[in-house]
């Protein structure tokens, strides 16, 4: 697909949170638009007025924003085509589903609710396929007229044809046949003044110009339906492109709720970088030429062609992501990381909001000492929790107590420790890692024995960054004052 100039839309329904699946979309719509030196169109489908959720589109925006997949087209952007919310273009659907009803292409259907109830039962009851029966289809023009004078509620179905098939085509799966046998007379516009999908998905893609639709698979089924209405309208159908489905990370059945986070504001949430996801969801079903494996969307849409995704469903490896992450977070200078941990804690109440400048200095020099061990951001709490609090809750005797020793030996070498560093005027690395090692010496002791219960009393774990670096960055008086209290806890 060598197109310039590529129209791309991304048409979410504001029916709930951006899942990551509609962000993998949006991403190759993005990327085709960039990489064509096109357009990327953000169009809104709230025409399903029952299912509306109203802070979904906030939340589609945004997290679109911080993926940084940038709309040319669309709400806040304005432009040439709009309005790009569906319901600001009822007009356009009655105007349009009108001049197929005077072609003959559609018809007016006054079935009631109960009619279609009644009529589903009794298919169900005889086995036949579900489907509208096509009761009104054959009404005459007086008829509807009359029942239109006496404000009869109606729909506006498609008049598909009996017989014969409808060749949908997809640009990676090539054609597809269906049966027009296998499809009944779809509704256009729906008794409540809205459009379908169907009509209104149609309708704007035609008249926003746009040149090539990206959705995932589980749309395939709707495709025989657009094309008899790109047919009926005679206009000519953008290039389709299905995108495959997500399989759970255990590879049965499809990615959903019960497999952990799938919305994109749950990956944010969690700590996962922009960056990442993005990265993961491009390697996802594309597989670049060469061997390159980290992409920003620059580079990504400079290397991505249409023609090299896969088709076949995708496995959705959270280690693969949590992999990326990793990298990801290595790589940025510790000033842009602290930036990004801030908010994780802020929510966890280890920073105040707005943080002072001393404090966010205090935070970019700590950065280094955990950037190597976390995975995600949410993780930095953990990590950094001692030294952002001024007081630790004391550590269990337990684990004070070193190597087959007593709570007693324990707390005499952590006052011979607490004595040296009262003394020591320099509390840099590598003052600190002499002092200590002098300690363990006059003690007749293994350094390890020395440094272990230190370890445990400045930070309350067993597992830290590098002692000397731990304690220079907690500074004297935090250091002491913890040992102090470790030792009251031996002597308990
Ligand atoms: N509104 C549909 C959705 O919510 C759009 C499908 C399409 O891209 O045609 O996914």
């Amino acid at each position: 697909m060598k197109e310039r100039g590529a129209r791309v839309r991304f048409a979410p329904s504001p029916t709930g949170y951006l899942h990551i699946g509609g962000a993998r979309t949006a991403l190759y719509d993005w990327l085709l638009a960039r990489k064509t030196g096109g357009q990327f169109i953000l169009r809104i489908e709230d025409t399903d007025r029952n299912r509306y959720v109203p802070d979904a589109v906030d939340d589609i925006k945004a997290s679109l924003r911080w993926l940084g997949l940038d709309w040319d087209e669309g709400p806040d952007a304005g432009g040439e085509y709009g309005p790009y919310f569906q319901s600001e273009r009822l007009a356009l659907y009655h105007r349009y589903a009108e001049e197929l009803v005077a072609a003959d292409k559609a018809y007016y259907c006054f079935c009631t609710p109960e009619r279609l109830a009644e009529m589903r039962e009794e298919q169900e009851a005889r086995n036949q396929p579900s489907g509208y029966d096509r009761h009104c289809r054959s009404l005459t023009p007086a008829e509807v007229e009359k029942l239109k004078a006496e404000g009869t509620p109606y729909v506006i179905r498609f008049k598909t044809p009996l017989t014969g098939q409808t060749r949908a085509v997809d640009a990676l799966r090539g054609e597809m046949v269906f049966d027009h046998e296998t499809l009944d007379d779809f509704v256009l516009l729906k008794s409540d003044g809205f459009p379908t999908y169907h009509l209104a998905c149609v309708i704007d893609d035609h008249l926003m110009k746009i040149t090539h639709v990206i959705r995932g698979e589980e749309w395939i089924v709707s495709s025989p339906r657009h094309f008899l209405l790109y047919q009926a309208f005679g206009w000519e159908p953008p290039v389709f492109i299905h995108l495959p489905i997500f399989l759970a990370p255990d590879g049965k059945g499809k990615l959903s709720k019960r497999h952990g986070a799938t919305g994109v504001r749950e990956f944010r949430e969690k700590g996962y970088l922009p960056e990442a996801l993005v990265n993961f969801l491009l390697l996802l079903g594309w597989h670049p030429a060469g061997d390159q494996e980290l992409f920003t969307l620059e580079e990504a849409a400079e290397a991505c062609s249409v023609e090299r995704i896969n088709v076949s469903p995708v496995n959705f490896s959270l280690e693969k992501l949590d992999w990326f992450n990793g990298v990801y977070i290595r790589k940025l200078p510790p000033e842009e990381l602290a930036e990004r941990c801030l908010p994780f804690l802020q929510k966890d109440g280890l920073l105040p909001d707005p943080c002072p400048p001393e404090q966010m200095s205090y935070l970019i020099k700590l950065i280094p000492l955990v950037q190597e061990r976390i995975k995600l951001l949410s993780e930095i709490s953990a990590a950094l929790s001692y030294f952002l609090q001024a007081e630790i809750a004391p550590p269990a005797k337990e684990l004070l107590i070193v190597k087959k020793g007593t709570a007693e030996e324990t707390a005499g070498i952590l006052k011979a420790v607490t004595a040296a560093l009262e003394s020591l005027s320099d509390f840099s690395e590598t003052a600190l890692e002499e002092q200590l090692r002098a300690v363990a010496a006059s003690l007749n002791e293994k350094p390890g024995r020395v440094f272990m219960p230190i370890r445990v009393a400045v930070s309350g774990t067993t597992t830290t960054p590098g002692l000397f670096e731990v304690l220079a960055a907690l500074g004297k008086e935090r250091v002491l004052q913890r040992l102090r209290q470790a030792i009251t806890v031996l002597e308990e």
